[in-house]
């Protein structure tokens, strides 16, 4: 099966639909999203809806998903994420709220392949992934082969074997050979690797491999939604330098 996996939307539906209309969604056998869907940006009804309207899709729920929908969880979040959950908390209607507070914390039902937000290590703690020290925490629970991560919005690949790199634009992974690799596929709508195009990773579970795909959207245009809503500048400014 033909996989598009997708990761920390953000309400940003200008990277969204450039990176649905790059991939062609209608050519997946399935498409997953792997949380955070809104927050920050200034669109986060309308990118749900645009995901609840893909074929075979499915999603695991992302810490400012459920700060969305779970009001203490926003005690853990800075002022700036708080100032984007608060505009989702108002812009979001009812089916979005619902599909947001029915998403679970992993998929996990293939024997090969966990997808999960922040990590395989007690996935709701929302522990960040960020070094080989990170990784050996999800190692060590994970059954599976390969995991496929999000919430850093910094593309990498760990492997068991303790490596870490960057899961660069156009790579092409080999995945299940040899140990474990946990995937992080970057971010849709708030790249932070310092590349301010948009990211989705293609994964085909029978040829076991990955591959890291990167475009261009209009970023002025998220911007300057993002000012308009009277949200913090500084997540406008951010998009355009991806970080
Ligand atoms: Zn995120």
């Amino acid at each position: 099966m033909k996989h598009l996996i997708l990761s920390d939307i953000h309400g940003n539906l200008e990277a969204l639909r450039a990176v649905l209309d790059d991939a062609d969604p209608g050519s997946f056998d399935s498409i997953i999203c792997l949380g955070d869907c809104v927050g920050y940006g200034a669109s986060p009804n309308e990118c749900v809806c645009t995901l609840r309207e893909l074929p075979h899709m499915s999603a695991v729920l992302g810490n400012h998903d459920s700060a969305v929908v779970n009001r203490s969880e926003r005690n853990y979040l800075n002022p700036v994420a708080v100032a984007g959950i608060e505009h989702s908390d108002r812009e979001l209607d009812g089916d979005g709220r619902r599909f947001l507070e029915s998403l679970p914390m992993v998929i996990d039902s293939d024997p090969n392949t966990i997808f999960v937000h922040a990590s395989p290590f007690r996935p709701e703690k929302w522990v960040y992934v960020m070094d080989p020290m990170d990784a050996a925490d999800a190692f060590q629970v994970m059954s599976h082969s390969v995991a496929f991560i999000g919430h850093t919005h910094f593309p990498a690949i760990y492997s068991d074997s303790g490596t870490v790199e960057k899961f660069a634009a156009g790579a092409k992974v080999p995945l299940g050979v040899n140990g474990k690799r946990i995937i992080n596929v970057g971010s849709v709508g708030q790249p932070r690797d310092g590349d301010p195009r948009a990211a989705y990773v293609v994964f085909d579970d029978e040829e076991r491999r990955a591959e890291m795909v990167r475009v261009s959207y209009d970023i002025d245009t998220a911007a300057k939604k993002i000012l308009d809503a009277g949200l913090p500048p500084m997540l406008a400014d951010r998009l355009r330098r991806g970080y």
